[in-house]
This record gives C-alpha cells, structure tokens and sequence, in this order.
C-alpha cells in the first residue's frame, strides 16, 4: 500500500502557518517542526520566510542544523522561500553565520532597496509556461547560479525560483498567492522520491 506522505513545515519563526495552510488545502498530512528529531517523522521539510539570521539562531545546537543538511540526501526534498532560501544558498552576501550551503547559488540578502521592501510583480514559471503572480517581502536576489542549478522560474529578467536535485529555492513568498503551483510541484518531488525508496 501507497504510504501517505507527511510534509514538516520548520515552524521556529516566520511564516509557517502560510505553508501549512496551502498544504491543508492541497490536501496533504503535514507538522510543524521545532527540533531536530521531529524530522524523522517526515519525508520534506519547507524552510518558510521571516528573518534568515534569527532561524539560524535557532538552528544552533543540538544537531538541528546539521538534521536539516543531511535530509536531501536521504531522499528527502527541501523547499526554502525567501529568508528559507537564502538558508539553502551556498554563498550569501550579509549573512554573519552560515547557512545550510546545499544549493550552488550565489544571493544576496535585502537587495532590493528601501523603496522596494515589498512588490507583487509578474514572473515567468516553467512549471506553468507562464505568467505567475510573485510577493516579494525584503526579498533577497540570486546572483549567481552554478551549472548542476535549474532556473524554473524568473522575474524581471532575474532567476527567483530555482531547483538542485532535491532543493526548491524560491526568493519569493508563493505561500501568500492563491496559485499552488509550486507547492504541487514540490509534492510532486517529494512523491517521486518516496516511491523510488520502496
Ligand atoms: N529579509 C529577510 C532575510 O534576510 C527575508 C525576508 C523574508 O523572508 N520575507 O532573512
């Protein structure tokens, strides 16, 4: 029998309960996640948006960061947005700690300038070959994206939402918009690879 998937939501701080409601809506089993041994019981975690240098605080100590790092490779696929992003980034420009350096993209975090705190623009996605609404919040840019990087997604002539083998890394908040596109295709990935380990 097919096992249900169940999906972690890391819920430390940041929007969280965003994610957690698309996953109720999409009809999929998922728990919030506060330590490093909840992640046993699931088979994805999604790094939400919020502050990059407090949930790497939090991250300190007892492993957790270190939990979270080994997970792609245990076939279980994460998805960062926004400050979750610049958590996956390899290289990051403004962060005083590092993060979990697991997908080969150079960002930079804050980039867009007072002015440009916040914007809804219109990106370009693969995964529908067209148009998606993007929410932007203090959004970081990636400068630069390694050759094992896929770009699914752009804005403005600029990568923002990119893949590297199990990692989804989205610069912008797709939780806030009602298109679920992404979040499916992530479940789509973490499906794959829970069939492929029975
Ligand atoms: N500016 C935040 C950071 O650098 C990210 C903002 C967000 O997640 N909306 O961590």
């Amino acid at each position: 029998m097919k096992r249900k998937m169940k999906v972690g939501v890391l819920a430390l701080q940041g929007d969280f309960e965003a994610h957690a409601r698309v996953l109720d809506r999409l009809g999929v089993e998922w728990a919030y996640i506060r330590r490093a041994e909840e992640l046993r019981g699931v088979d994805a975690l999604i790094l939400p948006g919020g502050e990059s240098t407090t949930s790497l605080k939090f991250l300190e100590g007892d492993g957790f960061r270190e939990a979270i790092r080994r997970l792609p490779a245990q076939g279980k696929p994460l998805f960062g947005t926004c400050a979750g992003a610049i958590l996956l980034a390899q290289e990051v420009a403004g962060l005083p700690q590092p993060g979990l350096g697991l997908v080969d993209v150079a960002i930079e975090r804050n980039a867009y300038g007072r002015q440009l705190d916040s914007a809804v623009r219109s990106g370009w996605c693969a995964l529908k070959e067209g148009e998606l609404e993007m929410v932007f919040i203090r959004a970081p840019r990636i400068r630069r994206v390694g050759p094992q990087v896929e770009v699914l997604g752009e804005c403005e002539g600029e990568p923002v939402l990119v893949q590297q083998g199990n990692c989804l890394l989205a610069t912008f908040h797709p939780e806030l918009t009602d298109d679920t596109t992404i979040h499916r295709h992530f479940l789509e990935l973490v499906r794959m690879r829970q069939t492929e380990k029975v």
